[in-house]
Protein backbone atom coordinates (compact mmCIF):
# COMPACT_ATOMS: atom_id res chain seq x y z
CA UNK A 1 0.00 0.00 0.00
CA UNK A 2 1.61 3.26 -1.23
CA UNK A 3 0.73 6.09 1.30
CA UNK A 4 3.43 8.51 0.50
CA UNK A 5 0.76 11.41 -0.57
CA UNK A 6 0.30 11.30 3.56
CA UNK A 7 3.61 13.44 3.68
CA UNK A 8 1.09 16.18 2.04
CA UNK A 9 -2.15 15.83 4.23
CA UNK A 10 -3.15 19.23 5.37
CA UNK A 11 -4.06 17.38 8.18
CA UNK A 12 -0.40 16.45 9.76
CA UNK A 13 -0.11 17.49 13.51
CA UNK A 14 -3.73 18.26 13.87
CA UNK A 15 -5.32 16.91 16.62
CA UNK A 16 -6.92 12.97 14.87
CA UNK A 17 -10.00 13.48 16.56
CA UNK A 18 -11.05 16.88 14.29
CA UNK A 19 -11.40 13.53 11.88
CA UNK A 20 -13.27 11.84 14.08
CA UNK A 21 -16.37 13.32 15.03
CA UNK A 22 -19.41 11.62 16.58
CA UNK A 23 -21.80 12.61 14.03
CA UNK A 24 -21.73 13.15 10.27
CA UNK A 25 -23.21 16.95 11.42
CA UNK A 26 -20.17 17.24 13.42
CA UNK A 27 -17.76 17.03 10.61
CA UNK A 28 -17.63 19.98 9.12
CA UNK A 29 -14.28 21.25 10.76
CA UNK A 30 -12.95 17.98 9.37
CA UNK A 31 -14.58 18.44 5.59
CA UNK A 32 -13.13 22.35 5.47
CA UNK A 33 -9.59 20.97 6.49
CA UNK A 34 -9.96 18.33 3.62
CA UNK A 35 -11.05 20.71 1.17
CA UNK A 36 -7.69 22.40 1.22
CA UNK A 37 -5.94 19.59 1.49
CA UNK A 38 -3.66 18.69 -1.76
CA UNK A 39 -4.19 14.75 -1.76
CA UNK A 40 -7.74 14.84 -0.96
CA UNK A 41 -8.56 12.68 -4.04
CA UNK A 42 -5.64 10.47 -2.89
CA UNK A 43 -6.96 9.93 0.90
CA UNK A 44 -10.41 9.21 -0.65
CA UNK A 45 -9.53 6.33 -3.14
CA UNK A 46 -7.11 5.24 -0.33
CA UNK A 47 -9.77 4.80 2.53
CA UNK A 48 -12.57 3.62 -0.05
CA UNK A 49 -10.07 1.03 -1.14
CA UNK A 50 -9.10 -0.07 2.26
CA UNK A 51 -12.71 0.30 3.32
CA UNK A 52 -12.12 3.18 5.93
CA UNK A 53 -14.96 2.58 8.54
CA UNK A 54 -14.68 5.42 11.03
CA UNK A 55 -13.51 8.68 10.32
CA UNK A 56 -13.34 11.59 7.45
CA UNK A 57 -11.53 10.68 4.90
CA UNK A 58 -10.59 12.90 1.73
CA UNK A 59 -13.71 15.08 3.14
CA UNK A 60 -15.96 12.18 2.92
CA UNK A 61 -17.55 10.65 6.08
CA UNK A 62 -18.11 7.06 6.15
CA UNK A 63 -21.80 7.59 4.95
CA UNK A 64 -20.39 9.71 2.20
CA UNK A 65 -17.97 7.13 1.36
CA UNK A 66 -20.65 4.30 0.84
CA UNK A 67 -22.51 6.78 -1.43
CA UNK A 68 -20.18 6.57 -3.86
CA UNK A 69 -19.29 3.24 -3.16
CA UNK A 70 -22.43 1.81 -4.32
CA UNK A 71 -22.91 4.77 -7.00
CA UNK A 72 -19.65 3.46 -8.57
CA UNK A 73 -21.52 0.13 -8.16
CA UNK A 74 -24.23 1.41 -10.15
CA UNK A 75 -22.23 2.38 -12.88
CA UNK A 76 -20.16 -0.46 -13.24
CA UNK A 77 -23.41 -2.72 -13.81
CA UNK A 78 -24.84 -0.02 -16.44
CA UNK A 79 -21.73 0.14 -18.44
CA UNK A 80 -21.29 -3.80 -17.81
CA UNK A 81 -25.41 -4.24 -19.15
CA UNK A 82 -24.77 -1.53 -21.80
CA UNK A 83 -21.99 -3.23 -23.30
CA UNK A 84 -23.15 -6.45 -22.81
S1 LIG B 1 -8.03 14.84 2.61
FE1 LIG B 1 -8.41 15.32 4.76
S2 LIG B 1 -8.07 13.44 5.93
FE2 LIG B 1 -7.20 13.18 3.88
S3 LIG B 1 -5.05 13.73 4.09
FE3 LIG B 1 -6.12 15.56 3.45
S4 LIG B 1 -6.69 16.66 5.31
FE4 LIG B 1 -6.12 14.55 5.89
Amino acid sequence: MDIAWAEEAACRGLDPMIFYPSTDEEAEQAKEICAGCPVQTACLEHAIDEREHNGVWGGATERERQRIIRRRRRQRALARASAG
